[in-house]
Order: structure tokens, then C-alpha cells, then sequence
């Protein structure tokens, strides 16, 4: 797994200032389950959706994919202007990128081409974006999604600034849709192009791990059915977390967690002025400096310790590594406060 992540998202403004999100639609007409509905049918219905979007509007076919849902990402946009004329985009996204951050990309950049046309004079009155990632949709749609910041903002942007109504709507994947077909391959195309090093976001870490797992289970055969048993089961078995006495559990989880006392925490919140060691003031007060430097420390810490790197002290399932590591950030603070 990639160690430079990206920051968690968090809301730039306070709620009642937050920017609006798109109206977004994932109906199409009453069909099924994509298996169970005829592709013809699917098709009819997705045309007669754009089609009632009228002619006024900008249509923006929208597509993201990356290679085996971990790999080199690309985007692809083809837009549709009210005059007749069109407009191709592709890029690609990164490296080591999920799917779903792939379709993001392609909406957030759609909606840059729309207000830089709309700043050159095209006086739209709305623009629907149309995606095959369901998941994006309701995203997009929903307020308190907090990975979806810029495409909301710029959407909320061209509404208040531009009086230009952004629609997302869904549409079923490969069912011949031209437009559709046409964002797909600029897509593919934006996958080749070189790509950029772009730290993770959770969306690509959740997908590393989702495909890791999945890659895994295949090899083992492990049925679906027997997945989520199995690895409850593993769980228990190896996470010793809850076997622990309660205020040993509560170090070790915050450690875990990099939510400690620990100045180096708090520092990178925004909590404390300085990260230096309250007790040797040499170094970063930082649980890899309480658990195996800091020299104030050691006559608490075991002889030969640590036998193991910190992150195995933290997660392994050995209690009395455990059990002192949570002993020395317990002594570290209570000497830190004093
Ligand atoms: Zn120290």
C-alpha cells in the first residue's frame, strides 16, 4: 500500500454556507436490474432521458476508468454544445488511482470546460452531465459527501455566477449510447498518457484493498458466501485489541489511530505550537520516539526492546508487546504532565 496519502477531505466552509449541491437522477424509467433488463430496452429509455433535457442545454457525456481498478487512471469527456459543435477531453489521473476517482475527475473537469465556455459568451441556461458511476451520482447529490468538494463547488460556481443549472444524471454503460461510446474510449486513451504521481485518496485506498482481498480470496477459492464469515473470524482471531485491559486497549487503539496525547498529534492538528519532546526536548514527541528513543524513557523500556517495528508492535497479536508499549506511552505522558 502506498504510504503518501492524500488528506482526508474536510468541509471548507461552515454548512449553512456550503455551496449547493447538482440536481442529480438516477431514474431513467422503471427497469430492473441491469442483468435482468434487455440492453435495448435500457438504451431506449436512456435516449428518451437525454432527449427530454431538450435542446437548449449542454450535454456532457463523462467517463473515468482505471487500469484493473487500482492501475493507471484516465478520463475522457465529450461534450455536445447547443449550436451543434463538440468538444473531446481526455487526461489521465494517476498512477495508482480507483475507478471512482477517475469518473470524479472527469466530471470536475467537464465542469471547467462549461464555465470557461460560458465566460466566453455561450449564454447556456444548464448543463447535464451524464455518467455510468452510480455511486458518483449519489455523491454528488448528497450534502454531506465530503470527496466530492471541487465538482460541487464548481457546480454551485456556475449556477450562482454563470445562472447555468447543473444536472447529473446516470446512464447505463455500454449499452451503444454514441456519446457514451465516445467518452469510454477518450477515457481508455487518457489511461496511456503519462501518468502523474498523485498521493491516495481514501477512495483509492478502500479500492487497493477491495481488489487485494478479492485477488486473495480468488487464489484461495474461497466462495462469496464464505467470505464475510471468514474474515470475521480472522478477526477475532488475530486482533487482540479486545483482550487487552481496557486502558491498555485505549493506548494501543490510539496509537493505532495517531490520535495520542502526544505532541507530534496534537501538533499536526493545530493543537500545540511545538512537536518537541516535552521530556528529552531532542526529539519529535512521536510514538516511535516514546515506544523506542526517548532516552528519559528508558528505564521503563525492556532490555532489547523493540525486537519488532513499531507497526508490528501496534497491530501484531503479541500481548506482552502490546501491554508495554501501552505501559510506556501511559509512564511517557504521566511524566510529561508532571
Ligand atoms: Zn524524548
Amino acid at each position: 500500500m502506498p504510504t503518501d496519502r492524500a488528506p482526508l477531505p474536510v468541509p471548507s466552509c461552515p454548512p449553512e454556507t456550503a455551496p449547493a449541491p447538482p440536481v442529480t437522477s438516477l431514474y431513467i424509467g422503471p427497469i430492473g436490474r441491469k442483468d435482468e433488463t434487455c440492453p435495448l430496452t435500457m438504451r431506449a429509455l436512456a435516449l428518451e432521458t437525454i432527449a427530454s433535457f431538450g435542446r437548449q442545454c449542454a450535454i456532457a457525456y463523462t467517463d473515468g476508468s482505471s487500469t484493473r481498478g487500482t492501475g493507471n487512471g484516465g478520463y475522457g469527456i465529450y461534450l455536445l454544445w447547443p449550436d451543434g459543435s463538440t468538444t473531446r477531453k481526455c487526461g489521465p489521473v494517476g498512477e495508482r488511482t480507483c475507478s471512482y476517482e477517475c469518473e470524479l475527475t472527469a466530471v470536475t473537469e467537464c465542469l471547467k470546460i462549461v464555465i470557461e465556455k460560458q465566460q466566453q459568451g455561450a449564454a447556456l441556461p444548464s448543463v447535464v452531465i451524464l455518467t455510468d458511476c452510480r455511486a458518483l451520482v449519489q455523491a454528488l447529490g448528497d450534502s454531506r459527501s465530503e470527496n466530492v468538494g471541487e465538482a460541487v463547488q464548481l457546480a454551485d460556481h456556475l449556477l450562482k455566477t454563470e445562472g447555468v443549472q447543473t444536472t447529473v444524471q446516470w446512464i447505463p454503460s455500454h449499452i451503444g449510447i454514441f456519446g457514451n461510446e465516445i467518452a469510454d474510449e477518450l477515457a481508455n486513451e487518457g489511461r496511456r498518457m503519462p501518468q502523474p504521481r498523485k498521493p491516495l485518496t481514501l477512495a483509492d485506498a478502500r479500492s487497493i484493498l477491495r481488489h487485494g482481498t478479492a485477488k486473495l480470496w480468488n487464489a484461495a477459492q474461497v466462495t462469496d458466501d464464505e467470505r464475510i464469515p471468514r474474515f470475521q473470524e480472522a478477526r477475532k482471531a488475530r486482533d487482540l485489541l479486545q483482550n487487552l485491559p481496557r486502558s491498555d486497549a485505549v493506548q494501543i487503539f490510539r496509537a493505532r489511530a495517531k490520535h495520542t496525547l502526544l505532541l507530534a498529534d496534537r501538533a499536526r492538528h493545530g493543537w500545540s505550537a511545538t512537536a518537541a519532546c516535552r521530556l528529552c526536548g531532542e526529539q519529535e514527541e512521536s510514538i516511535a520516539h516514546v515506544l523506542t528513543e526517548c532516552r528519559e524513557l528508558a528505564d521503563v523500556r525492556p532490555g532489547g526492546w523493540p525486537t519488532v517495528p513499531l507497526n508490528e508492535i501496534l497491530w501484531c497479536g503479541n500481548r506482552v508487546a502490546m501491554t508495554t508499549a501501552a505501559t510506556m506511552m501511559r509512564k511517557f505522558l504521566q511524566r510529561a504532565m508532571r
